[in-house]
């Protein structure tokens, strides 16, 4: 038999050197390998090889339309004034009038805290300017954008927050955000398209080869309601790098009539799609941010005796769109962060589950963040998917640590419990959150050590192997692709990352490097 390509001469944890593919999957390993003729043969240089990272929950199309617009991460802005003058030096740049839109900061990282529209207004005079949370569950805004929202109208579960005057400071918080939408939505389809293609290169060079992304089409994160017609346009201009499989936002689903049930026109479902772009989940929001102290919390937020946070969608209306979309077919992911809104999102699929009982419906919850002993055996039982994320304890962690106090710590982004309850745990970086680099993901699901040095719930330290198992096989499992992806198997689609070191031992794991990356078996990014 003639294969497309041979790859020899690799290191694998399964054992093997050599492994041949022919149109795009595994057709043999190791000894497996003798005989065959080959196209072409790549020499590996004795390199570590593993499966193809697969990012569980990010958003590609934020992403990569974001890398234009001003950086305001705890990176290059220390003090409140760094958002100022980052401003201020895009506004030089740009015809007074223009919107300057700023992406990244943390208030728990900036002396001074949270940006104000006053501020922005002295950065920026004559220009509308918005400035995003690192989060993207807060923005401030300065006077000129907010003099044209209509704030007599804030959507339910979200809030305009007001200074000692009563007066906006500027800061709109979770569905406030909303107000914007009319200047920010729908993005144009070719921006899509360009964001796509930006990110999917930078994701290659990180050894990403498959991603989900965690809402399209309308919602907080949808950038456009015909989003995916720009998944399929960057596919067909072959421009999309990395599989993707793309969660719909909730809002984009209604009743179909016919006894079809509830979701998307032609009753399109989770699993339709082929072997590079798929509809995934139905995505849902429950609440908000545990870093802004707006998620849902059974006990008020450490020093703030009266803030519990909010729901963003009404209790009664997440269990009625839960049970519709599982009856209807759909696998569903729901992001929850408090612990009441865990315990929410729990009573609703078990109450849907109860109703309609489907085995293998791999229902997820997003981020999971503050999860208490007794829900995590709930969830366990349940058969459900925990998605946390390993790099929010770095980036984000002293503000979460702050934001719990110390009896509620352990409870915080959990892995090892996770998979001690037997649950399939993926690996994930809500990119553009926190830096979404796959190997800085396994390091601090290995580390967890928040950005300030603390170690921050050291119970739920996974091992190496354990945290690049979840970043392959845990996350294609995620997303019901296991049988193709995340693990280098006979007849599995060819996707790797060639590595400077094996990532599996410890103290690899500061400086292990990606050399080059293969999706369907061709190498699509060399260092
Ligand atoms: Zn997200």
């Amino acid at each position: 038999m003639q294969v497309d390509v041979i790859y020899e001469n690799m290191q694998v944890d399964g054992g093997f050197s050599t492994l041949a593919v022919l149109h795009g999957r595994i057709v043999a390993l190791g000894d497996g390998v003798a005989g065959l003729t080959a196209r072409s043969r790549v020499d590996l240089g004795g390199a570590f090889v593993v499966p193809g990272f697969h990012d569980a929950h990010n958003h590609m199309a934020h992403f990569g339309i974001g890398l234009g617009e001003v950086q305001l991460g705890a990176d290059v802005c220390k003090h409140v004034d760094d958002v100022y003058d980052a401003v201020a030096r895009r506004a030089a740049e740009l015809p007074p009038g223009s919107w300057i839109v700023g992406r990244g900061y943390d208030q728990n990282k900036l002396v001074g805290g949270h940006p104000t529209r006053h501020g922005l207004d002295r950065a920026a005079p004559g220009y509308l300017v918005r400035v995003k949370h690192t989060s993207e569950h807060m923005t401030v805004v300065n006077t000129a954008v907010l003099d044209q929202l209509d704030l007599a109208n804030v959507p339910p579960g979200g809030d305009v927050v007001l200074d000692a005057d009563g007066s906006p400071t500027g800061l709109l918080r979770e569905q406030a955000q909303l107000l914007l939408r009319p200047f920010s939505y729908p993005v144009d389809v070719e921006t899509v398209v360009d964001g796509l293609a930006k990110a999917s290169r930078q994701y290659l060079s990180e050894g990403i080869t498959s991603v989900q992304e965690a809402g399209i089409g309308g919602g907080l994160v949808g950038q456009t309601p015909i989003e995916l017609a720009a998944y399929q346009l960057a596919r067909e201009r072959e421009v999309l790098g990395v599989r993707s499989t793309l969660m719909v936002s909730s809002t984009m689903l209604h009743e179909l009539g016919h006894n079809t049930g509830f979701g998307l026109d032609l009753g399109l479902h989770t699993g339709f799609g082929d072997d590079w772009l798929r509809i995934g989940a139905m995505k849902l929001f429950a609440d908000g941010s545990l870093v802004g102290r707006t998620c849902a919390m059974h006990e008020p937020f450490a020093g703030e005796a009266d803030n519990v946070g909010y729901f963003q969608t009404p209790e009664d209306e997440l269990a009625r769109t839960i049970l519709a979309a599982h009856r209807a077919g759909w696998q569903i992911a729901t992001h929850a962060i408090g612990d009441r809104a865990i315990s929410v999102v729990l009573d609703a699929y078990e109450a849907a589950l109860a109703k309609y009982p489907r085995a293998d419906h791999r229902h997820r919850i997003e981020h999971c963040a503050v999860l208490q002993p007794d829900e995590l055996t709930r969830l366990a039982g349940l058969g459900l998917i925990a998605s946390p994320q390993g790099r929010f304890v770095n980036e984000l962690g002293d503000g979460m640590r702050a934001a719990l106090g110390p009896e509620r710590e352990a409870w915080c982004y959990r892995l090892r419990s996770v998979l001690d309850a037997g649950c399939v745990l993926p690996g994930s970086s809500d990119r553009p959150v926190v830096q979404g680099a796959p190997l800085l993901g396994i390091a601090d699901m290995v580390r967890r050590r928040t950005s300030s040095g603390e170690l921050l719930g050291p119970d739920e330290r996974l091992t190496p192997r354990q945290a690049l198992r979840a970043y392959t096989h845990g996350s294609a499992y995620a997303a019901f692709r296991e049988h193709d992806v995340g693990t280098l198997d006979l007849g599995k689609l060819a996707d790797f990352a060639v590595l400077s070191a094996d990532p599996t031992v410890d103290a690899n794991l500061d400086d292990v490097r990606v050399l080059a990356t293969a999706v369907h078996g061709t190498l699509a990014y060399e260092a």
